[in-house]
């Protein structure tokens, strides 16, 4: 399984995908505790509960990753209870 690869944070940001001309969400991070499965290029699947998960390290193979913020969004036919409303920007 092969990625982009970037050789900085900044470099990585420039090629993230950003799912633009689709509907999509942006996560700003800021902190906050994730919990996150990571499948990396080597095969790996690891997992990992943290805050500040900026970027993310394979234990098995040591590959680094920016963790893109952008992500796919899915429209949805029946609203989950759980729904959270955004406030109008
Ligand atoms: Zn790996």
């Amino acid at each position: 399984m092969e990625g982009k690869k970037a050789r900085t944070t900044e470099d990585a940001w420039e090629i993230q995908d950003t799912q633009r001309g689709k509907p999509h969400g942006w996560i700003q991070w800021k902190g906050t505790d994730v919990c996150m499965d990571l499948h990396c290029k080597c095969g790996e699947l690891t997992h990992i509960d943290g805050d500040f998960v900026y970027h993310i390290k394979c234990p098995m193979c040591g590959t680094v990753y920016m963790c893109n913020g952008h992500i796919e969004m899915i429209e949805l036919e029946v609203e989950p209870e759980c729904t959270k409303e955004a406030e109008i920007h």
